[in-house]
């Protein structure tokens, strides 16, 4: 059983247990159309084949977009380019008619749109709206902020009506002081003051979307504060909590940030030197599943190309469409390159593709 149930848990292709994957397919509004269900068995064949075959082959579309509304952002948390000041692609907003070119070209074969990447989404202000466009394609909705932009009721309640599937607030501390170490610049009170008008709005107009998910990133100096979290959750009607294991690309930060149980780290830390846990395979299933459009239209591999250093096109480019993207040269040799030795692309080495264990950990506050 136990063997079932991981089987079961990887088939989700996410972070998600099975169990809560199920739970958030019963909440979301989706359209099953033949269309999207064809291409989805076409991608998933596909990527087997490509596995077995170690070749790169392609066929449909991959069922996730991840697309960046911005890479602006109102805080400066340390170890995120965006905030920190690392970044160095220009910065921008995405324009809401392009987003829109590229829904009606592949919004009918894709399942999901993931509105963030690097920066806080809600600051480009055409984000519902682009949200809205998605639904019309019956397309699942996500987002992640850090929850600072939804100030009044009535923006609350537009959030509800865009028909966004899913939210996410990043809060990592349950109180001022271990909030701001690492959201630099973040006002906690205004995150929890967003959470409760964006619960109450859900009741006012019987909604069950979007699902409201804390995430909640474990570090040092908030590890003590798990269960003071789950409390507020409950008190604020949040469905899940995310407890997500951190991502550092140094030992010093590894010092720094690392906390305590090993259970919610995803490094082999010993003082001196900071890898990865698990055996690096040559292979990533997100090559065929996901990809990723930045504000500008860049097309890159997936989240951990912080500056488009990969990127294989430009969709916003008149000349190509995203089907021309997404099979060309670039997106090929960088598919061959990785199956063939991964470890030679530097960001491939700390990204969370094939972690044996999910780099977070979920908790359902119905269950509790
Ligand atoms: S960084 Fe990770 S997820 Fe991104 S392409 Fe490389 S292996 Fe895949």
């Amino acid at each position: 059983m136990p063997g079932l149930l991981k089987l079961l848990d990887q088939l989700t292709l996410s972070i998600l247990p099975f169990k809560s994957a199920i739970r958030s397919y019963q909440t979301y509004n989706i359209s099953y159309t033949s269309r999207r269900i064809w291409n989805f068995i076409k991608i998933f064949i596909s990527m087997h084949l490509s596995r077995i075959s170690r070749r790169q082959i392609v066929w449909g579309f991959p069922p996730l977009l991840m697309v960046e509304p911005t890479n602006i952002c109102n805080l400066k948390c340390p170890m995120c380019p965006s905030g920190n000041g690392d970044m160095a692609r220009s910065k921008g907003k995405l324009d809401p008619d392009h987003f829109k070119k590229v829904m009606d070209t592949i919004g009918d074969y894709i399942f999901q749109v993931q509105f963030w990447n690097q920066g806080e989404p809600f600051i480009n202000k055409s984000l519902l709206e682009m949200v809205r466009y998605a639904k019309t394609k019956g397309l699942m909705t996500l987002t992640s902020t850090n929850g600072h932009y939804i100030r009044t009721d009535a923006m609350a309640e537009e959030v509800i009506a865009s028909g966004l599937d899913h939210i996410i607030f990043s809060m990592d501390g349950t109180n001022q002081e271990t909030y701001e170490k690492y959201r630099v610049g973040g006002d906690y009170n205004l995150v929890i003051e967003t959470l409760g008008r964006l619960s109450r709005a859900k009741e006012k107009l019987n909604s069950k979307t979007p699902l409201i998910e804390l995430q909640f990133l474990v570090f040092k100096h908030n590890q003590s504060e798990i269960d003071n979290l789950i409390q507020i959750a409950k008190n604020h009607k949040v469905n899940r909590i995310a407890f997500k294991s951190v991502q550092v690309y140094s030992a010093d930060q590894a010092e720094e940030y690392l906390p305590d149980s090993d259970d919610l780290i995803r490094y082999n830390y010993n003082g001196q030197s900071v890898a990865v846990k698990w055996k690096i395979k040559n292979w990533c299933r997100r090559l065929w599943m996901n990809s990723t459009i930045n504000w500008d239209g860049s097309v890159s591999p997936c989240c951990f190309d912080k500056d488009a250093e990969y990127a294989f096109g430009n969709i916003f480019d008149n000349q190509v469409t995203f089907s021309d993207i997404w099979r060309n040269q670039k997106y090929m040799k960088f598919r061959k390159a990785v199956m063939k030795d991964r470890k030679s692309i530097g960001m491939c080495t700390n990204c969370t593709e094939g972690m044996e264990e999910p780099y977070a950990r979920i908790v359902e506050i119905d269950d509790l």
